[in-house]
């Protein structure tokens, strides 16, 4: 038998400790490339708001504190917005690094999502407001429907796809939010009717860091880390999110929770 003859079955664990390697190479080159091309990422979502700050500043120091009163203040707030996004771009990323390494725990309770729903809703109003967005919720779900999950990441989940829709919608326009009962499950959508995204991108959104030009081009604020962290919290619940778009007639954002049975 060739696999007997001693020569043969050395090559072969030569052979099979090579191609081992080799992968183990291949995935240490992987993973090297992830980690640059993240903190090359990280340090240039920092760079712009920090040079902003510094410029601000300088200018300040520069004598308009005393010649411009009325600048300088303003500047003093367009300085703090960015200290503002710094804030925000850290809480992401502690938020992604923590859900990455899978050191978060899900706290499952049992809830109410409409309740959940309005509350969030509630919260983002003045946001939307300020965009001349009506945000609806379908009235058809009023009844209370009791689901089993993390109700703090749930509701992040909600503000993180509805914040989306208040940037990317249409001014003016109006974001809608349905439930749709499964067998076991409950389905939510977040709709919009803003610019969409591009079918090629579509894959990509759930990418951290990952943003189409165009949200680039209308200059909106963003990370890039809102929807990877949404990815990231529906996987720890073991649900799914799925995304549909047309360019430029909007995007509905989807996921699903468990119903809580009668009784837990
Ligand atoms: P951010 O909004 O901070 O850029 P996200 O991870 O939330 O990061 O979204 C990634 C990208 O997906 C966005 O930059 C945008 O290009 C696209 N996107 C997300 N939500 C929408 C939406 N509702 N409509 C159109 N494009 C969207």
């Amino acid at each position: 038998h060739a696999s007997e003859d001693p020569i043969l079955s050395a090559e072969k664990e030569v052979r099979d400790w090579a191609s081992q390697k080799s992968s183990e190479i291949a995935q240490l080159k992987a993973q090297e490339k992830y980690r640059r091309e993240f903190l090359s990422n990280i340090s240039h979502e920092f760079k712009t708001p920090l040079f902003s700050v510094q410029g601000y500043i300088e200018t300040l120091k520069d004598g308009l504190i005393e010649e411009d009163v009325v600048l300088a203040t303003n500047f003093l707030n367009k300085a703090s917005k960015n200290i503002d996004r710094l804030v925000y771009l850290l809480n992401d990323l502690d938020e992604i690094s923590k859900l990455e390494t899978g050191q978060i725990t899900i706290n499952l309770e049992k809830f109410d999502i409409i309740e959940l729903i309005h509350e969030t809703v509630e919260s983002l109003e003045d946001r939307a407001k300020e965009e001349a967005i009506r945000i609806i919720i379908d009235v058809k779900n009023s009844q209370p429907i009791y689901v089993k999950a993390d109700r703090q990441r749930i509701q992040q989940v909600i503000i993180n796809l509805i914040n989306n829709s208040i940037k990317y919608g249409k001014e003016g326009g109006r974001i809608k939010i349905n439930t749709y009962p499964l067998l076991d499950q409950i389905l939510v959508e977040v709709t919009d009717f803003g610019v969409g995204i591009d079918e090629k991108n579509l894959p990509r959104v759930f990418e951290r860091f990952f943003r189409a030009d165009k949200s680039r081009s209308r200059e909106v604020g963003g990370s890039g880390l809102g929807l990877s962290i949404v990815k990231h919290i529906m996987e720890a619940h073991q649900q799914t999110v799925q995304v549909r778009s047309t360019e430029g007639m909007g995007t509905t954002f989807g996921f699903t929770l468990e119903k809580a049975k009668a009784g837990n």
